[in-house]
């Protein structure tokens, strides 16, 4: 007698256990998990109704489901094992540090015994990472990809080189949409009875931050193959080219918006990679640099993630390199208070719908906590409320390395920037309050000034990068020519002004 216990992010059927015919499914249904922090309404929404949709599925199917519905894992369990004493279960291996174990005490505190196997949701195995790392870190992801390219096949030629000659098209990803650009539209899924229900349940149960409205995400395997489909019908061709742009009136761009619904079993990432790929064969619109760019994030980006954060943790939770101190400031929550047009616009979007892009997360929404100063794990906790595709295994790694630059042991240098860069990539600093051309003076850009003092503040840490070193002459320039006490005290007055929800 086989019992699977399914986690509300493993709701796949055609990996992992349940591919085996288990004779019975459990799932928990664990208020508790929503009220550990404030999370984004639709985040909730998201993942119990889908729960719920899986538990349905399968029951039609003729599978025996145990759906508990409890405050938490604990007393779902003894339920659950009051009328079944003494099962064995199995669950795949949590992707978050720690909850393994946490799950295994639990069941054995019941009586129950709890067998972890493999997780199945990822391309890349642990030990087939493992061995392609050898015994050395730092991680670096331009081999793992390479690796990775030559593992799956994906986009490579008979002579074992990349399709194209290179295996990035990095910078192929940067163009501006011309005035004209309208994206392809996206979502309208229609729900019955679950979604209403949990979005009801939601809003009297928990304390929630955002909007719980205008809900529009994938909730159940076919709609998650339709959005995928959708994707490689209608935005693929584009998603390369503007790939790290920024529109003011388009929250979406040519972005798969698959992360949530992949995250949480929905789809596979090979199913999605796949798909694009026999697209990308028999459709002559799709350019190089666009199926590149898409299964760099999601087989590259997104597995080293994975990977990283397993080694790394419990460290990478609270690493903190540059010792950074301060809270976020209020604007994260209230981002109608600001006058920083790509700020407000950015964290507006995660309000409105749990989901920004890539380049909105770190060069916008991290940029500015990297270089006000804001303590790593205070951006993680707001990334892990805000967004619908949250989890800790990829929220903490992105966050504290790639946003924060809390450790240096997989990123090689802060991605801070001035307005210089959010000039040239969005078309937020035409319509905004602040000069982005300035840096001091009341109405200078606040990534201005804050940039520069980030760079004199960390000097003795980061002057000996590398990477760094034509940023610092630039630095050297502003100090020989006096201007840098100025800079230092304007940022001082955005820092005190931001703190206090004045900016
Ligand atoms: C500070 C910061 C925080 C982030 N937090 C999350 C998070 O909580 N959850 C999450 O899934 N992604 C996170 N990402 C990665 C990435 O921004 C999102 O996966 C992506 O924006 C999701 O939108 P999309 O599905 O439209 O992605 P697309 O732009 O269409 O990209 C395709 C897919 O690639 C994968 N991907 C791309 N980059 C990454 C990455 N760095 N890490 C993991 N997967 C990646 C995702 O599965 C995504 O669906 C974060 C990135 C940064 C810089
Ligand atoms: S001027 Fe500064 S705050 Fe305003 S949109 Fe540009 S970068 Fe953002």
């Amino acid at each position: 007698m086989t019992t699977v216990w399914v986690l509300g992010n493993q709701l796949t059927r055609t990996a992992g256990p349940l591919t085996d015919d288990p004779d019975r499914v459990l799932l928990i249904e664990a208020a508790a998990l929503a009220r550990r922090r404030r999370y984004h309404p639709q985040k909730l929404c998201m993942v119990f109704a889908a729960m719920r949709h899986f538990r349905d599925e399968l029951r039609d199917d003729g599978v025996d489901v145990v759906y508990e519905r409890a405050e938490t894992f604990g007393a779902g369990l003894d339920a659950y094992f009051d009328a079944h004493p003494g099962d064995d279960l199995v669950v795949q291996r949590p992707a978050n540090h720690g909850t393994a174990d946490r799950l295994r005490e639990l069941v054995a505190a019941r009586g129950g015994s709890l067998r972890v196997v493999a997780n199945a949701q990822f391309r890349c195995s642990p030990a087939q990472f493992d061995d392609w790392m050898g015994t050395e870190p730092p991680f670096k992801h331009r081999p793992f990809y390479r690796h990775m390219r030559r593992e799956t096949g994906y986009l490579m030629r008979d002579d074992d080189t990349p399709e194209g000659g290179d295996w990035s098209y990095d910078d192929q990803n940067q163009e501006t949409p011309p005035a004209e650009y309208d994206s392809p539209s996206v979502g309208g899924f229609e729900y019955d009875e679950h979604v209403p229900a949990v979005r009801d349940w939601v809003a009297t149960e928990f304390d929630t931050w955002g909007d719980p409205d205008g809900f529009d995400w994938p909730v159940t395997r076919e709609q998650a193959t339709r959005a995928l489909e959708s994707f490689v019908a209608d935005r693929l061709a584009g998603f390369g080219p503007y790939e790290d742009a920024v529109l003011a009136d388009d929250w979406h761009l040519e972005h798969s918006l698959l992360s949530a619904a992949v995250n949480i079993g929905l789809l596979h990432p090979e199913e999605v990679a796949d798909a694009a790929l026999d697209a990308y064969r028999s459709r002559d619109d799709i350019p190089l640099n666009s199926i590149e760019g898409f299964v760099r994030q999601l087989i590259g980006w997104r597995e080293f993630m994975r990977h990283v954060y397993r080694h790394q943790m419990p460290g990478l939770a609270t690493a903190n390199q540059l010792g950074a101190d301060r809270d976020l400031p209020p604007l994260y929550w209230t981002p109608t208070a600001t006058d920083m047009a790509c700020l407000g616009s950015a964290a507006g979007r995660v309000y409105d719908r749990g989901y920004a892009h890539h380049i909105e997360r770190l060069m916008v929404l991290s940029n500015f906590a990297l270089t006000y100063g804001a303590r790593p794990q205070a951006l993680t906790e707001w990334f892990h409320g805000g967004f619908v595709d949250a989890y800790d295994w990829v929220v903490t790694p992105n966050v504290v390395g790639m946003g924060s630059f809390g450790t240096d042991a997989f990123t090689s240098k802060p991605y801070a920037s001035s307005a210089n860069y959010i000039d040239k990539m969005t078309d937020h600093c035409s319509d905004c309050a602040f000069d982005p051309d300035s840096t001091v003076g009341e109405r200078a850009c606040p990534f201005n000034s804050l940039y520069w003092d980030f760079l004199a503040t960390h000097e003795d840490t980061l002057r000996s990068n590398h990477r760094m070193g034509l940023v610092y002459s630039h630095l050297d320039s502003k100090r020989d020519a006096g201007k840098l006490a100025a800079i230092r005290e304007r940022a001082q007055r955005v820092r005190e002004g931001v703190a206090a929800g004045r900016l």
